[in-house]
């Protein structure tokens, strides 16, 4: 598997194998890009960000996963972004989603909405 490590501007072209002894990875010119193939290639995980609606306002509050989330809930998660509905005031770091779609995490404000 080829993959480019995005953890800094330098950009490190990882070539990341598996072996009898578990996952090589070769390329890259740091531990962070040595462990960021492992993960990339065993968990693959992002941020999620997005927008929640806020009732009785138009202006919607910016929210986002406080930790990385497998990839492939990104599409469930996003999905129910789209249909919540929050009541304000809200703070930043207030949790608006506990343990979001099973993934242990919790999705939060972004933003002061008052
Ligand atoms: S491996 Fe290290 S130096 Fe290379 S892009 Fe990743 S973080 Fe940057």
């Amino acid at each position: 598997m080829k993959l480019i490590c995005i953890n800094c501007p330098r950009g490190c072209e990882l070539s990341v194998t598996e072996t009898d002894g578990g996952i090589s990875v070769e390329g890259h010119a740091c531990p962070r890009g040595e462990t960021y193939g492992r993960d990339e290639y065993s968990v693959p995980v992002r941020m999620v960000t997005g927008l929640v609606k806020v009732a009785g306002a138009r202006r919607p509050l910016p929210v986002k996963t406080r930790q990385p989330v497998p990839k492939g809930k990104i599409y469930e998660i996003t999905n129910l972004l789209a249909n919540t509905t929050v009541l304000p005031p809200k703070s930043i770091g207030d949790v608006i989603i506990d343990n979001v779609c099973g993934t242990g995490v919790d999705i939060v404000a972004t933003a002061n909405y008052s």
